[in-house]
């Protein structure tokens, strides 16, 4: 039985979903390149897929393309360019990492772009049943309408306040009912604003929350299995998304929520104002996909950790010594190996546990015998499993 660490429940619980398995994942704002911080995250999620998969489940992988955010308005505006093609430049070259890096392909990869009128109709209807209000041009979602907001994320409002302001979040704009109130729809009246929809709710553009909420009920139906995302987002944005999905009539938004801590670099959270970015392009132009994958298996997905560039020799040593042990595996070091691959995965996927499997495996290397290849099918399900194939 596999077991997960649930964010919202702040426990280990048994993860025994149906056939099929709805799993939304944040993804990604196209405004620069696709990082080491990005491949982190989705590794997560795309480990848990091939294990899902392995055990005979349908997973629909959704990972939305957040087009319609200030950064990239603001990001196409420096480079003189047209914000949708920034956008979709940069989704492909994301697209084509995730290629390059053996991802399982997600179901669906929405763009915010393509659901503005679903999204306008949430925001009418949240205006309805009275739990959103205008101001100005644009309109808040009220908080005081939930009683319940802040105990998905659990923080003080103290820390919720600074977390709101630090992630994109307005809480000093004056006129708002309550500083937490948060953005569902941006009201435009510039007429040289580039992203501007006409809707039910007037000229402008969704907030960033509502993006979310609206793109996995519309694909998965609520509710779906995991919710996930890195474990910046914990608040506000799935804060958010689970009040107001409760106020579109969906009690609970997913079953289970799982975050991902961030690898650090120079001992900050790798992001494009502290300059510590390392891209997956300049990566992948020097280490094999293998390399790069077996290296990120060093960190566990709750934890993170400072980036050691020297992981990428260690992995490159250790991808050679698995290519040798698979030409003489023994066939109970091949079965070894693929049961504590699984078991591994199965514990909230312990990717440390996963490390120290594939070195014994490695040690199990023989002197070359005739026909060893035959009894290693297993070790080759094992590695397929953590997308090394
Ligand atoms: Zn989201």
């Amino acid at each position: 039985m596999m077991r997960l660490f649930n964010t919202a429940s702040q426990q280990y619980q048994e993860f025994n979903p149906g056939h099929v398995v709805g799993l939304y994942t944040c993804g990604i704002t196209p405004y620069d390149s696709a990082h080491l911080g990005h491949i982190t995250t989705f590794m997560t999620y795309d480990l848990l897929q091939r294990r899902l998969e392995d055990l005979g489940h349908e997973v629909r992988l959704v990972r939305n393309i957040t087009d319609v955010d200030d950064p990239i308005f603001k990001r196409a505006t420096e480079l003189g360019l047209d914000y949708t093609q920034l956008a979709s430049e940069e989704t492909a070259s994301f697209q084509s990492v995730m290629e390059l890096l053996h991802f399982r392909p997600a179901y669906a990869e929405p763009l915010a772009s393509s659901y503005i009128d679903q999204m306008a109709a949430a925001v009418q209807k949240l205006l309805d049943v009275g739990v959103a209000y205008s101001l100005e041009d644009d309109i808040y979602f009220d908080v005081s309408s939930d009683p319940a907001f802040g105990t998905f994320s659990g923080f003080s409002e103290r820390l919720q306040l600074a977390f709101m302001k630090r992630r994109g979040g307005d809480p000093a704009r004056p006129g708002k009912r309550a500083p937490l109130d948060f953005l569902l729809w941006h009201g435009v009246t510039d007429p040289a604003d580039p992203a501007v929809w006409e809707s039910v709710v007037g000229r402008g553009r969704p907030g960033w929350h509502i993006e979310c909420s609206v793109m996995a009920h519309e694909l998965l139906g609520t509710p779906f299995d995991i919710h996930g995302g890195g474990d910046d987002l914990i608040f506000p944005h799935h804060e958010c998304e689970v009040a107001q999905s409760k106020a579109l009539g969906q009690p609970q938004l997913a079953k289970h929520w799982m975050h991902v801590a961030p690898l650090l670099y120079l001992g900050e959270k790798m992001s494009k104002s502290l300059g510590n970015l390392i891209f997956a392009k300049d990566l992948l132009d020097n280490h094999a996909p293998n390399v790069i994958r077996l290296a990120l298996l060093r960190y566990h997905y709750r934890t993170g950790g400072e980036w050691q560039p020297e992981f990428l020799e260690e992995a490159a040593e250790l991808h050679a010594g698995l290519q040798k042990a698979l030409l003489t595996c023994s066939e109970s070091a091949a079965s070894e190996l693929l049961e504590s691959i699984r078991r591994a995965l199965d514990d909230d996927l312990d990717t440390h546990q996963i490390y120290h499997a594939l070195h014994n495996f490695a040690a199990s290397a023989q002197p070359a015998v005739p026909d060893a290849k035959h009894y290693c099918s297993p070790a080759k399900t094992a590695l397929n499993l953590l997308g090394l194939g």
